[in-house]
């Protein structure tokens, strides 16, 4: 290559990437809007999924050691009866973790290479490479740029104009408590409201609520909402809440978040393509946001090292992963709307419906997505001769 590739954006997908990059020494230069390193976010749960691009990229014991190891998820009702019991042992295991600290093991070794307070303000693609000009005014030239800039993602602004987000219906309250809860993540459903708390290990439980409500004015991505909103909501859960949510206080952050999708009819153009939320922001309904990027990374980092024709390889990046995404988008989407309903009667029967369900099949739809063959569609490699490949069989069975 005789330019660096250009990641725009060093969040989970963005970082990912780069590790997979620079792992095969290609040339890379990552770009973050903030003006310095800082810690981001609550909580995430990694499912089997997202532990097998960690693995690929050595950081799959790391994050067990930084999270913690979850045995399943119970899905109750408002008051705390369950309706629904998975296990994560046989789909790969499952880790929550707090968002900063999969960051910074995402950052390893990456540190020095991130230009913080940088953006992208033009990109001109001509047959030689992508000249890119960033917020300074410096103009650069390069081999491809990947624009891992979220939901509010400029390299997508730039690329296809301005592409509507898509309101769920619903907003969200993020925190983190510092309690240890139970050893699995409980999903608590209310009336057009449901309760999250997930275990992140150091002692501390992350919650989130989701709410019916109105979509707000645009603005600053993450604004702050205030504790006493997201309390309003939480007034009618039982089970394990009360005593988690004991532990909120008037000064704990809560990060308050509208629930928007994207659905693109195409992710890339020519040298330029979108990972993660800026090509297929999803609901995270199903916890599956990061790890789409996760996987998107490992995939588009494969075509970007073995196929020499740029546009050709991301293009087969993106057809590789739009089924896939698409299938998970669309998944957590309907849990939403099943998980946001407010009619009585009809949370009666989804209830019923939930408890109906026998755990075989329960346990066989996770199974399915939470196994991903990472290296289908790589080109004119063996299956033994596959980068960074390792027994994915084994892979975040840490549970
Ligand atoms: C309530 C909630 C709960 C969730 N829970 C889960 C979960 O349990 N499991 C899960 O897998 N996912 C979950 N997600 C989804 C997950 O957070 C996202 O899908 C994931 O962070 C997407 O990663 P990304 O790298 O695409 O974008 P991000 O992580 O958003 O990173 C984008 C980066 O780009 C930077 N940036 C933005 N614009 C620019 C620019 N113009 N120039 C340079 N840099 C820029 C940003 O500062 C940021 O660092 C949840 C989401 C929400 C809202």
């Amino acid at each position: 290559m005789t330019h660096p590739v250009l990641i725009v954006g060093a969040g989970i997908g963005g970082l990912a990437l780069a590790q997979v990059l620079t792992r095969h020494g290609v040339a890379v230069n990552l770009i973050e809007k903030a003006a310095s390193p800082r810690a981001v976010g609550a909580g995430l749960i990694l499912s089997g999924n997202a532990l097998r691009v960690l693995d690929r990229l050595g950081l799959a014991e790391a994050a067990h050691a930084a999270g913690q190891v979850l045995s399943g998820a119970q899905l109750t009702t408002a008051a705390g009866r369950p309706l629904q019991t998975l296990s994560y042992a046989a789909s790969g295991g499952a880790v929550g973790v707090h968002r900063a600290a999969l960051q910074s093991l995402l950052s390893r070794d990456l540190h020095p290479r991130i230009q913080f307070g940088t953006t992208v303000r033009a990109l001109h693609q001509h047959p030689r490479g992508v000249d890119v000009t960033f917020n300074s005014g410096a103009v650069q030239t390069f081999h491809a740029v990947i624009g891992a800039d979220g939901l509010h993602s400029s390299v997508r602004h730039l690329t296809f104009g301005d592409v509507p987000r898509r309101y769920a219906g619903y907003t969200s309250w993020r925190f983190v408590v510092p309690v240890p809860g139970p050893a699995h993540a409980t999903e608590l459903w209310g009336r057009g409201c449901r309760l999250g708390l997930v275990p992140i290990g150091l002692r501390q439980t992350y919650g989130y609520v989701t709410a019916n409500a109105p979509e707000r004015p645009p603005g600053p991505p993450q604004a702050h909402g205030t504790m006493a909103e997201m309390q309003a909501h939480c007034a009618g859960f039982g089970g394990p809440a009360p005593a988690l949510l004991a532990h909120l206080h008037a000064d704990t952050p809560v990060i308050r978040t509208d629930i928007h999708e994207v659905r693109l009819p195409q992710w890339g153009q020519g040298r330029v393509t979108l990972l993660g939320d800026a090509a297929h922001a999803m609901t995270p309904n199903l916890g599956q946001g990061a790890a789409m990027a996760l996987e998107d990374a490992w995939v588009l980092g494969q075509q970007l090292i073995t196929t020499p024709d740029v546009p050709a390889g991301l293009a087969r990046y993106e057809a590789l992963r739009r089924p896939r995404v698409n299938g998970v988008q669309a998944s957590s989407r309907l849990l939403g709307r099943a998980g946001q309903l407010e009619q009585g009667a009809l949370r009666a029967v989804r209830d019923l419906g939930m408890r109906l369900v026998p755990p075989g099949l329960a346990q066989q739809s996770s199974r399915r997505l939470f196994q991903v063959d990472l290296d289908a569609g790589l080109p004119g490699v063996s299956p033994a001769e596959r980068p960074g490949r390792r027994d994915d069989r084994s892979a975040g069975t840490g549970s």
